[in-house]
């Protein structure tokens, strides 16, 4: 055989979200809030005015602008990316360079451990504690003992949904040698986002999305906000035209609409707090082992045969993630929450 796959993606498969009809989509952490109508309009509108033989603007420069009005942080430190995924994959190809060391924590967002895979990095797994948070003094002794470079974690967690301070994530930052990066994906759902540190230290990067609590996950749209020197190699790293005209466009007359964005927002925590209340009632079965607090759109429970109880909910149309032993489960509209709590009862029930 002339060619035969390297050993860093010869067993890797695709990425396959649930597929399938089903009627209650709580699997993927997606906000549950249509648009608009005047938005949609302000869409149809918009694209009249689109040039489709051209390439879109490399920058994405108004878009930028109205991620950084909306986020009040400095537009300069800001960059665009096709979905933050995109962005962290040229981080963690790019930004390790042939002698750096990345660390990520046991359990966190999957793809950094799958991109470390593919790029071969240098990976340091570093352990969470028995209740899944992180504990600070341990994670800084293992950066500096370990010689990271590079610490990757999201905050709030996915999937833990737990989350850390903003004092304890700047002590990371100020304590220790190594870039930090955190992915705020969810902090539209708490209030300890660091963005507006971003620049004030030289090792403190955020990620953002529109994925979650801005409701556009159909248009892949992830945000790099760092300190200057890292936000011109970002810039220089990035493929030219990464983010089409189409997502520049709907994605700026999104987050131009901030009142739409926080009611958005803080109707989706009012529907978590209810699941979460629910989900916590259901500990009086044996199954339901724990339910964790939650600072997200989703809500993390350990359960006893989770796999089991998974196939039960989709056979009754209802799709949650399923990690053994946990199920991770996205608050969806006041109408899906409760057929969730109904069918998921109805299951314990018949277990019991
Ligand atoms: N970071 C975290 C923590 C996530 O949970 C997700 C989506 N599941 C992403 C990043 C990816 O976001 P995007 O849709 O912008 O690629």
């Amino acid at each position: 055989m002339k060619y035969d796959l390297p050993q860093n993606i010869k067993d890797l498969t695709a990425y396959e979200p649930i597929t399938g009809n089903f009627k209650i989509r709580l699997d993927a952490n997606e906000s549950y809030v249509p648009l608009e109508s005047l938005q949609l309009q302000a869409f149809a509108d918009a694209l009249q005015e689109i040039e489709f033989n051209r390439y879109p603007d490399s920058g994405a420069n108004r878009l930028c602008e109205a991620f950084a009005t909306y986020y009040g942080v400095n537009r300069d430190l800001v960059t665009a990316f096709n979905g933050s995924d995109e962005l962290l994959s040229i981080l963690i190809s790019a930004f390790l360079g042939k002698n750096g060391k990345l660390a990520v924590f046991e359990q966190d967002f999957s793809m950094y451990r799958l991109y470390a895979q593919i790029y071969c990095a240098d990976l340091e797994v570093l352990p969470k504690e028995d209740d899944l948070s992180i504990s600070v003094d341990r994670t800084i002794g293992l950066l500096r003992e370990k010689g990271v470079t590079m610490l990757l974690f999201s905050n709030p967690c996915n999937p833990t949904s737990l989350g850390l301070s903003q004092q304890d994530v700047l002590r990371l930052v100020t304590e220790t040698e190594a870039l930090i990066i955190v992915d705020e994906a969810y902090m539209d759902f708490w209030d300890q986002s660091l963005l507006k540190s971003v620049g004030k230290y030289d090792n403190l990067m955020i990620l953002s999305t529109c994925s979650k609590a801005v409701g556009l996950a159909s248009l892949r749209l992830g945000f790099a906000v760092a300190p200057a020197k890292i936000t011109q190699a970002l810039r220089a790293v990035k493929s030219p035209y990464n983010v089409n005209t189409l997502s520049q466009v709907f994605g700026q007359l999104v987050l131009e609409s901030a009142e739409y964005l926080k009611e958005a927002a803080a109707e989706i925590i009012e529907n978590r707090k209810w699941l979460q209340a629910q989900l916590q009632e259901l500990l009086a079965y044996d199954e339901i082992e724990d339910v964790y607090p939650s600072c997200t759109n989703f809500v993390f429970l350990k359960v006893k045969g989770s796999k089991q109880i998974y196939q039960a909910l989709l056979e009754r149309s209802i799709a949650v993630r399923e990690m053994s032993p946990y199920l991770r489960i996205t608050a969806g509209s006041g109408h899906e929450n409760r057929a969730l709590i109904r069918e998921l009862t109805d299951i314990l029930k018949g277990e019991a």
